[in-house]
């Protein structure tokens, strides 16, 4: 792996390069676009951001990518991924897109340490889920605090979980997460779902699962794992100290496609428009995984648009040739 270290500067210093093809993004959706770009003999150049794995190398452990009938640790996973598609000639460079010049082709990408011209693009930048920002958010991560119910709800099993959230995932994830917890508690900012009906009524009408309304997230604490939670109504002002062992945040996600406004088609959320070949409305740039995918975001289903795309672009390469 080669390590480039950010500048300051947008533009990368050296001199630019020129590839086939440069996969934006190391997550499982990159890292699968990498290898089946790598089999096809293109030597694609992998630019990482700041994490190889992505959102997968959070968890600790996926017990839900065929293969690993054990489970493994998210970042080894990643790790995994990597070594495969390096195998077969990616090359994988640490550093972050900064700026990209999609108007014609060779399209240009520029990171903090090189720049590079691309006959095709995969961007596979991922989204963010977004964060409560409250203290003790981030220490537990992973620890009682979570951003996937289908992920992580089975480590739950008996025990009482909050939800964060009012809306479709919200209420899909809470009324998953009833399989595993005792109870489901969702505490809502308002007095009332966004939800769509028929979510409500099913969330409703589940044994399981409880409203704290007008309520928000002010703390989350506990000692190795999560043990209780602060909370607020926003009405009378009352502060509760609230018993849980996990705190699942559903408020929404965001695409990172900050890089590609006025360069390529996003729908109203800012995701990356694409067709079942994973083209977007550009010749030669595909977008796979999350930054493209608001409705699965799962390692597999992004692993498989990578997959796709590298095949797609293989093609299109040749009708280059
Ligand atoms: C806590 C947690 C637990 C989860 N558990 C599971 C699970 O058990 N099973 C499951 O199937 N799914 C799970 N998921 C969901 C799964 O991780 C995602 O669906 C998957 O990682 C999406 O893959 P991706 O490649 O599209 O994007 P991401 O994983 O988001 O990866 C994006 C990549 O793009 C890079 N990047 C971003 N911006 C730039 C840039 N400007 N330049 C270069 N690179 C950039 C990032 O560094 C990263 O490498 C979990 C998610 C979370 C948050």
């Amino acid at each position: 792996m080669e390590i480039q270290m950010g500048s300051g500067s947008k533009k990368g210093s050296g001199k630019t390069q020129h590839t086939r093809v440069v996969i934006i993004g190391a997550g499982p959706a990159g890292l699968s676009a990498a290898l089946y770009a790598a089999r096809a003999e293109l030597s694609p150049i992998v630019l990482t951001g700041m994490t190889i794995g992505g959102q997968a190398a959070l968890t600790h452990v996926i017990e839900n990518y065929p293969g690993f009938p054990d489970g493994l640790g998210g970042a080894e996973l990643g790790e995994l991924f990597k070594a495969q598609a390096e195998r077969f000639g990616a090359q994988i460079v640490f550093d972050t897109a900064t700026e990209v010049d999609f108007s014609k082709a060779p399209y240009k990408v520029s990171a903090y340490g090189a720049n590079y011209t691309a006959d095709a693009v995969i961007i596979a930048t991922g989204a963010t889920p977004r964060h409560l920002e409250v203290p003790g958010e981030e220490e537990f991560t992973g620890r009682g605090v979570s951003y996937c119910g289908t992920c992580d709800g089975f480590f739950f099993k008996d025990k009482d979980v909050v939800v964060i959230g009012g809306g479709d995932s919200a209420m899909e994830e809470g009324i998953f997460l009833t399989r595993f917890a005792n109870n489901v508690n969702v505490v809502h900012r308002r007095d009332e779902l966004r939800a769509s009906p028929i979510l409500q009524t099913r969330a409703m009408d589940n044994p399981k699962m409880d409203f704290i309304w007008d309520t928000v997230l002010t703390a989350i604490e506990g000692d190795e794992a999560v043990r209780h939670v602060q909370l607020e109504n926003r009405k009378t002002g009352e502060k509760t100290k609230f018993d849980t062992d996990g705190v699942f945040i559903f408020i929404g996600h965001t695409p990172n496609t900050e890089l590609f406004v006025d360069q390529l088609e996003m729908d109203e959320k800012g995701y990356l428009v694409v067709n079942q070949f994973m083209e977007t409305n550009k010749p030669g740039i595909y977008a796979v995984g999350e930054v493209a995918d608001p409705h699965f975001r799962q390692v597999i289903t992004s692993a498989g648009m990578g997959a796709a795309a590298a095949i797609q672009t293989t093609r299109y390469l040749e009708t280059l040739e």
